[in-house]
C-alpha cells in the first residue's frame, strides 16, 4: 500500500508562540506534514532560521520595511521565495499546493488572508480568534460556500470540537468554556491598579504571546472566545457560559440536553490542539508528556467574579448586541492592550477604554465586510485618542 501523501501546510505567524508549538509538532510528524509556506510580521532572523530548518519554499514578511532589509541581508536560503507586504500574505495563504493553512497571526489582521484561503477551499486550522470576532459571519458564510473546513485550534474550541463531533446539533444544550482566571485571579482587587506590563505578560499555566497573556488576565480573552464559540458552533449567547478552572487541564465542556457533560482534558500546552487539527482526522502520539493519573490531580471550578473581570461582561454584552459590537470590542481591546504594554495607560484603564469606545460608536448593522472594516478602523482611531 502506498503511504498517504504528506499534508502541505502554510503557517501564518510562524515566529510566535503558536508558531513555535507548531514547529514542535512538525518536527515530530515530519512523515505526515510538510511546511511549504511561513509568514511573520517583521522578525526576519527567526523566519529565515525556520526556512533553513524546514526547507520552506515560500516566506512572507508582512512589514514592508522588514522585507526590504531582509532582501538586502540575504540570510534566507536560496530556495526560499521571499515576499513582502500584506497582499503577499493572502497570496501565501492561497498557494496552489497548500492543503491546510494554520492561522496564528495575532489580531484582526488575520481576517483577509483567512477569507482568501477559505475561498480557495483550503482547510483552515484557526488559532487566531480576533478575526472571527471581527468577521465571523463572513468567515462562516465563506466556508459554507467553498466547503473549506474550519478546524478550531484555540484550546477551548478544539475541546468542544472534539466533544461535539458526531453529535446532532439539537442534542447540544450549552457550551461551558473553562478559563484559568489569569495571573491576578487571587490578588486583592484593590491592588490591580498597580499591575505592570511585566506582570501581566507572565501566565502561571500557559506560555503564550504578550497580547493573549494580558487578555487572559483581564478575561477579555474569554470574552473573545465566547464570540468565537458563537460563530464556530452556532449557539446563541445565552447557551454559552464560562467557568474558572485554575489548573487549565479541562479545556472546555459540552453539555447535552439530557444533562450529560463531555469534557476534553490534556496538559496546558497548545501542541495537543495544534496536532489534533493538523493531523485531523488522523491521530498520532503526542509530542510531550500526557496526563499522568498516578500523580494526584486536583481540578477546581468556580464561577467568575464579574467585578474582577469587567472585560468579560463587556464582551458578553457586545455579543448579545451583535452587529458591529464585537468588532468594536475587539478593536478597542487590541489598542488598549498595546497602550497598556507601552505604559501609556494603566491596567484598570483597559476595560474603561473598551467601554468608552463601545459607547462612542453607534452600533451599526454589520451589513457588509466593508462596513465592519470601517467600524474596526474607527474604533481603533477613537481608542488611540
Ligand atoms: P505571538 O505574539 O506570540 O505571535 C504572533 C505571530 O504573528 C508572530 O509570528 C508575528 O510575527 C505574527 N504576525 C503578527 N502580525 C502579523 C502580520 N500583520 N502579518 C504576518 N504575521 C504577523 O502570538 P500567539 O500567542 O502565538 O497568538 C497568535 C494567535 O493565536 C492569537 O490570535 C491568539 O489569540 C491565538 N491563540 C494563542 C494561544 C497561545 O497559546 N499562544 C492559544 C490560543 C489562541
Ligand atoms: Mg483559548
Amino acid at each position: 500500500m502506498l503511504d498517504a501523501p504528506k499534508k502541505k501546510l502554510v503557517l501564518l505567524g510562524a515566529t510566535g508562540s503558536i508558531g513555535h508549538s507548531t514547529l514542535r509538532v512538525l518536527r515530530a510528524h515530519s512523515d505526515r506534514l510538510e511546511l511549504i509556506g511561513v509568514a511573520a510580521l517583521s522578525n526576519s532572523h527567526a523566519l529565515a532560521e525556520i526556512c533553513h530548518e524546514f526547507k520552506v519554499p515560500h516566506a512572507v514578511l508582512s512589514d514592508e520595511a522588514a522585507y526590504l532589509t531582509a532582501k538586502k541581508a540575504d540570510n534566507f536560503p536560496s530556495y526560499t521565495n521571499l515576499d513582502g507586504g500584506s497582499k503577499a500574505l493572502s497570496a501565501l495563504a492561497t498557494l496552489a499546493d497548500a492543503d491546510i493553512v494554520l492561522v496564528a497571526v495575532v489580531g484582526a489582521c488575520g481576517l483577509i488572508p483567512t477569507l482568501a484561503a477559505i475561498e480557495a477551499g483550503k482547510d483552515i486550522a484557526l488559532a487566531n480568534k480576533e478575526l472571527l470576532v471581527l468577521g465571523g459571519a463572513f468567515v462562516i458564510a465563506a466556508a459554507r460556500r467553498s466547503g473549506a473546513r474550519l478546524l478550531p485550534t484555540d484550546s477551548e474550541h478544539n475541546a468542544i470540537f472534539q466533544c461535539t463531533e458526531g453529535h446532532p446539533q439539537q442534542h447540544l444544550d450549552k457550551l461551558i468554556l473553562t478559563a484559568s482566571g489569569g495571573q491576578f485571579r487571587d490578588w486583592p482587587i484593590e491592588t490591580l491598579a498597580q499591575v505592570t506590563p511585566a506582570q501581566a505578560t507572565q501566565h502561571p499555566n500557559w506560555s503564550m504571546g504578550p497580547k493573549i497573556t494580558v487578555d487572559s488576565a483581564t478575561m477579555a480573552n474569554k470574552g473573545l472566545e465566547l464570540i468565537e464559540a458563537h460563530w464556530l458552533f452556532g449557539l446563541a449567547p445565552e447557551r454559552l457560559e464560562v467557568v474558572i478552572h485554575p489548573q487549565s487541564i479541562v479545556h472546555s465542556f459540552a453539555q447535552f440536553i439530557d444533562g450529560s457533560i463531555l469534557a476534553q482534558l490534556s496538559p496546558p500546552s497548545m501542541t495537543f490542539a495544534i496536532q489534533h487539527c493538523l493531523l485531523y482526522p488522523q491521530r498520532a502520539p503526542a509530542v510531550e508528556p500526557t496526563l499522568d493519573f498516578s500523580q494526584s490531580l486536583q481540578l477546581d471550578f468556580k464561577a467568575p467574579d464579574h467585578s474582577r473581570y469587567p472585560c468579560l461582561a463587556l464582551a458578553y454584552a457586545a455579543m448579545q448586541e451583535g452587529g458591529c459590537g464585537p468588532a468594536i470590542f475587539n478593536a478597542a481591546n487590541e489598542v488598549a492592550v498595546a497602550r497598556f504594554l507601552a505604559k501609556d495607560i494603566g491596567y484598570l484603564e483597559i476595560p474603561q477604554l473598551i467601554e468608552r469606545t463601545l459607547n462612542e460608536i453607534s452600533c451599526r448593522k454589520a451589513s457588509s465586510l466593508e462596513t465592519l472594516l470601517q467600524v474596526d478602523a474607527e474604533a481603533r482611531l477613537r481608542a488611540r485618542a
